[in-house]
């Protein structure tokens, strides 16, 4: 999903990214299950866009996360809103890329559904 927000980071040094600035972020959002749900879903696609884009798009980060919103802790909060993500993945520009993987989420499970 493309989020368009501004955010405004806390750093120990000088940098640009002090200031406040926007992106068009985009975010992917990796979900597994052992079985699929009675509708056949692992989960809604639309009810992972509600709670991503629809809590973050037009939005300021700062405001809307309460940790300083890095690409890298932007993908950890991500992975912490449902218990079947296991992965995601933050650009917020081009070849600026964070990743999260929860090793726990996946560890011992087999036959997932991804
Ligand atoms: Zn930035």
């Amino acid at each position: 999903m493309e989020i368009s927000a501004a955010h405004q980071l806390k750093l120990s040094y000088a940098s640009k990214c002090s200031r406040l600035h926007g992106h068009n972020w985009h975010v992917r959002v990796f979900l597994m299950s052992r079985e699929l749900n009675a509708d056949g879903m692992v989960y809604d696609f639309s009810e992972i866009k509600h709670k991503i884009h629809g809590y973050l798009d037009h939005g300021n980060l700062n405001d809307l996360l309460p940790f300083n919103p890095t690409a890298e802790n932007i993908a950890r909060w991500i992975v912490s809103q449902f218990p079947q993500c296991y992965k995601a993945v933050v650009q917020e520009s081009d070849g600026n890329v964070a990743q999260c993987v929860d090793e726990e989420k996946i560890k011992g499970v087999e036959n997932l559904v991804m």
